[in-house]
């Protein structure tokens, strides 16, 4: 199972990261030991002073499919989730400016809490969905799926290009603005269209 994760889909995150609005989308991957299920804590890592939440949807991929054209993407995923990608921002910065690669600031142990629960797609308006993130019960982040630069289907076509996608794989789509740290003692909450999806402690 693989994780593929997109950078830049809400046009107010890439400016409040100050990057350029993607003409494509911009992906890179999270191993699997990222995964950490609802019902467990995260606890904070000693590498990074700066560490940020990114709420994001997910899709789960329930077909082995190479080259899929934007058409036909649909049939490749029936369930969406939320999920965090958690991002050591001081060593995503460092890379940057150095213009390496950046694993360690986002595929780290646990960099990848996810919901539990999965939704079918079957009566989902997908580019009209609503999702939030509670920080210590305040809102930090609201995402609409009408505000993504690139649709979950081409995402899907784009990413299978150039690796095959196969059953359980996860795509992280992305996420809107409102990024920020968290700290030990915090609580983050996830929610898509208004049902409580997760509850992580950060330890
Ligand atoms: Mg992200």
């Amino acid at each position: 199972m693989k994780i593929i994760c997109i950078g830049r889909n809400y046009a107010d995150h890439a400016k409040e990261m100050k990057a350029e609005v993607p003409t494509a989308p911009v992906f890179f991957m999270k191993p699997d030991t990222a995964i950490l299920r609802d019902g467990y804590d995260f606890y904070f890592p000693d590498f990074t002073q700066d560490l940020h939440y990114e709420c994001e949807l997910v899709v789960r991929i329930d077909k082995v499919g190479k080259n899929i054209s934007e058409k036909f993407a649909h049939k490749y995923y029936s369930d969406i989730t939320l999920g965090i990608d958690f991002t050591a921002r001081d060593l995503q910065q460092q890379c940057k400016e150095k213009g390496l690669p950046w694993e360690i600031a986002k595929s780290f142990e646990h960099s990848a809490p996810i919901s539990q629960k999965f939704i079918s797609v079957e009566n989902l308006d997908l580019n009209n969905l609503t999702f939030e993130l509670k920080k210590n019960s305040e809102t930090v982040q609201i995402g609409h799926t009408s505000d993504m630069l690139f649709t979950i289907d081409k995402i899907i076509a784009y990413i299978s290009q150039f690796m095959t996608l196969k059953k359980g794989d996860l795509i992280f789509t992305g996420t809107p603005a409102g990024v920020g740290p968290v700290q030990i003692g915090d609580v983050l909450e996830g929610f898509l269209e208004g049902t409580k999806m997760y509850e992580f402690k950060v330890k």
